[in-house]
């Protein structure tokens, strides 16, 4: 069987590295928000080319604190309304809701599977304070149009960067560095995954900055002095150990996505299959190759027969699930489409180019 993604095998790349760094961190004796955490923050604002990097719990927290953080601020209240993609994953969405904003979803771009901009603009309302943008299954959104919109009508552009670390656009700058702020995720299956749950908000805004750093820690600002009401939403100091190491592979983990792309897009020739849309490969870091086809359930049962794992990102959108009733009368038609016809081929730093061929080969045959 060829894994979809096996994080084993992913991770024991680094089991030597990780036993010794484990045991430093065993006998130093200091376990919250200590000098690796300060350490990870530091090299990964660095990567990304911001100037303040926070780490926290996980990305769902990382997008809440942010738009709690423009709460606070007084930039948005509650009832506001905020434009997020319909296709997104769910936790983009849950941040909306549960901060009490209602979350606006706007159909994506058929080609690309991002928020398609047009659709952005006619969602707009005296109401619109936010755009919540995805970087969608690794593939950069629409930068210039969505920073046009939102210096246009005056609304903040977050960032959802949980699935493009290291997506990078064609002026330089990099996912966590194309918003007023960015939210990502170190989940384990992530292109930087931790070996648990683990998260970071990127800006080059100081005062939210401030606010994010408190608010992740109980919102204070010494030992026993509190100055705003927050959480406990810290980055792990293990796991931020275990990031810094594998941060140094970041850049050369995606290159290897994207060559086992070009691959399948030089090899795939089937018509039963359509392949993501190409433009610019160093704006895509391949999370998820997400091909689509007419008959998706046939041929992922035959490649399942034939020994290939591949996963859907994802089968029910938003607006169909029980925990957003209030959407199910909605109809988002690209959506819908979208669910029905995508399905996710293995594309991981860890596949080999015999697996890879061997996938081609048998899509092909289909
Ligand atoms: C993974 C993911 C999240 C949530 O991250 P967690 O760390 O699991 O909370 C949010 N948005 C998107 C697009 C994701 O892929």
């Amino acid at each position: 069987m060829i894994k979809f993604l096996d994080l084993r095998s992913i991770n024991k790349r680094f089991d030597e590295v990780f036993r010794k760094k484990f045991n430093d961190f065993l006998n130093s004796g200091k376990y919250i928000l200590d000098e690796q955490v300060l350490a990870f923050e530091k090299e990964y604002a660095a990567y990304c080319g911001v100037k303040y990097c926070i780490g926290v719990g996980n990305g769902l927290d990382a997008i809440k604190l942010i738009l709690k953080a423009y709460k606070m601020l007084g930039v948005l209240n509650d009832g506001d309304e905020i434009i997020v993609p319909a296709n997104t994953y769910i936790a983009s969405v849950l941040a909306v809701s549960n901060l009490g904003f209602r979350p606006v979803l706007v159909e994506p771009d058929m080609t690309t599977y991002n928020i398609n901009s047009e659709e952005v603009v006619k969602a707009i309302t005296s109401k619109t304070k936010a755009i919540l943008g995805v970087h969608l299954y690794g593939r950069l959104y629409n930068i210039e149009q969505l920073e046009k919109i939102s210096k246009k009508y005056n609304l903040l552009l977050v960032e959802d960067a949980a699935q493009a670390h290291g997506a990078t656009f064609s002026d330089g700058r990099k996912s966590g560095n194309v918003s007023d702020a960015a939210a990502f995720s170190f989940y384990p299956t992530k292109n930087l995954g931790a070996l648990g749950d683990a998260g970071a908000i990127t800006t080059n805004n100081k005062v939210l900055a401030d606010v994010v750093f408190k608010l992740r820690n109980y919102g204070r600002v010494s030992t026993y002095k509190n100055d705003l009401k927050g959480y406990n939403c810290r980055l792990d100091e293990l796991q931020a150990t275990f990031l810094r190491i594998k941060l140094k592979y970041l850049d050369s983990d995606n290159n290897k996505r994207r060559t086992i792309a070009q691959c399948y897009f030089d090899n795939i020739d089937s018509s039963n299959v359509i392949l993501p849309f190409l433009e610019d490969i160093n704006q895509h870091v391949f999370h998820l190759f997400v091909i689509r086809s007419k008959k998706r359930d046939q041929l992922k049962d035959y490649l399942h027969k034939k020994g290939v794992e591949t996963f859907i990102h994802y089968p029910i959108p938003i607006h169909k699930q029980p925990a957003y009733k209030e959407y199910k009368d909605c109809r988002f038609s690209v959506t819908e489409q979208i669910h029905k016809e995508i399905l996710s081929l293995p594309n991981n730093p860890i596949l080999t180019q015999e697996e890879v061929k061997s996938i081609i080969s048998i899509i092909n045959q289909y």
